[in-house]
């Protein structure tokens, strides 16, 4: 299937499918065409796990570096080294960038590709279920040690090619993780698709074909609002629905422990409970996504880890904190987000509120 982004900046095509990379990349050659090398960025997971399916099926020669995995290659000293590869390997402005991995892989290549002589064509092929979120939409960034995302470039790929057999060694946490962003695609835009998913199997074992489904449906929600907004002025902020919250909690609990999808539900949660004071979502909604969210596997515990003054400093870090005031994404009603500014006082009452839902819920 093939979902077009229509970019402000520049279009391409989302392909998903399972075992379409030989073809998807082969319906794309004339971007190969014009490619004097080609460099394959990947992760030592990525890799030791999917070496063999994606050789057999890459029809170009490549170059390879296999960096470390996951949040680690988002590092200034990996983006330092993957420039220098890519100048050892005499790199030009015609050579082009595979990002081979989840979002992490992607973040850093996008952002190397970015910047490798002021701008290099790259091309994603995703292999989380997150990255159907994070290949789309040009965003690209590596880390800082003061805040997570603080360098980078929106900087749209050529094309995202998604093979679903890639999906076929994640681990049950980083499947939980990444559904929590579908199901962030579905709160935003969509009603009857968050009922599906409530009345649903369980989240990280979906038939396969329904999983694609609903990938593909989340790049539609995704396109469709990047196509509005590229640069985040407006509706692109609805894509971080459940962010801010979460957020806190990942770099609290330090990058990688608990997965970014996994401390996003969290956020959801926090959301629903703000939605309610601010929309029209109602108390015995929230109640029973955060059953659903519960039974899936989601480390709430991790909540009751920090005290909310030691979240406070991160939620600050925001950067959709405009002058100290918090922004948030919330619900009208599920399917229709929207931006409201909370002072920290109130954000304290939520928290508490979370904390005392937690406890009821889980007794
Ligand atoms: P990730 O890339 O760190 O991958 C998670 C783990 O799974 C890693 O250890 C990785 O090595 C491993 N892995 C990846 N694919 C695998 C496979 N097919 N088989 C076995 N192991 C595999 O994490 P992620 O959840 O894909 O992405 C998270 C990152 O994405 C964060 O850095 C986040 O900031 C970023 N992000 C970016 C955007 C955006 O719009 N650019 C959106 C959301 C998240
Ligand atoms: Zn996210």
């Amino acid at each position: 299937m093939e979902i077009p982004v229509r970019a402000a900046s520049h279009s391409y095509s989302v392909t998903i499918g399972k075992g379409i990379l030989n073809e998807a990349v082969a319906a794309v050659n004339d971007l190969f065409a014009k490619a004097d090398k080609i460099i394959v960025l990947t992760d030592e997971n990525v890799w030791s796990a999917q070496q063999s399916y994606f050789e057999a099926n890459f029809p170009h020669a490549f170059r390879l570096l296999v960096m470390p995995a996951g949040e680690k290659c988002k590092s200034f000293d990996n983006y330092n080294a993957v420039q220098t590869y890519l100048l050892e390997q005499k790199c030009t402005r015609k050579s082009m960038i595979i990002a081979f991995g989840g979002g992490a892989v992607g973040d850093l290549a996008g952002f190397a590709a970015a910047t490798y002589m002021r701008g290099i064509p790259f091309i994603q092929i995703p292999t989380t279920i997150l990255a159907h979120d994070s290949a789309v939409g040009g965003k690209t960034a590596i880390n800082h040690a003061l805040g997570k995302n603080m360098i980078g470039a929106f900087y749209q790929p050529e094309a995202v090619i998604f093979d679903t057999i890639f999906l076929h060694s994640l681990s049950e946490k980083e499947i939980r993780s990444g559904m929590a962003e579908v199901i962030k695609h579905a709160l935003i835009s969509d009603a009857h698709w968050v009922e599906e998913l409530l009345e649903g199997d369980r989240i990280t074992g979906l038939p396969e074909d329904l999983l694609a489904n609903y990938l593909a449906h989340g790049i539609q929600v995704k396109a469709a609002i990047v196509e509005q907004d590229e640069t985040e002025q407006s509706v692109r902020k609805y894509l971080n629905l459940g962010h801010t919250y979460g957020h806190a909690i990942e770099a609290a609990a330090g990058y990688g422990r608990v997965a970014h999808g996994e401390a996003v539900m969290i956020g959801l949660i926090y959301s629903l409970l703000l939605s309610e004071k601010y929309g029209k979502v109602d108390h015995q909604f929230t109640k029973r996504f955060l059953h659903f969210a519960i039974e899936n596997g989601y480390p709430f515990e991790a909540v009751q880890e920090f005290t909310f003054e030691q979240l406070t400093e991160y939620l600050l870090k925001d950067k959709k904190a405009d002058y100290g005031q918090l922004q948030f994404v919330l619900l009208e009603t599920i399917g229709q987000p929207f931006v409201q500014k909370v002072e920290l006082e109130q954000c304290r009452e939520i928290d508490r509120q979370l904390r005392a839902l937690l406890v009821e819920v889980q007794q």
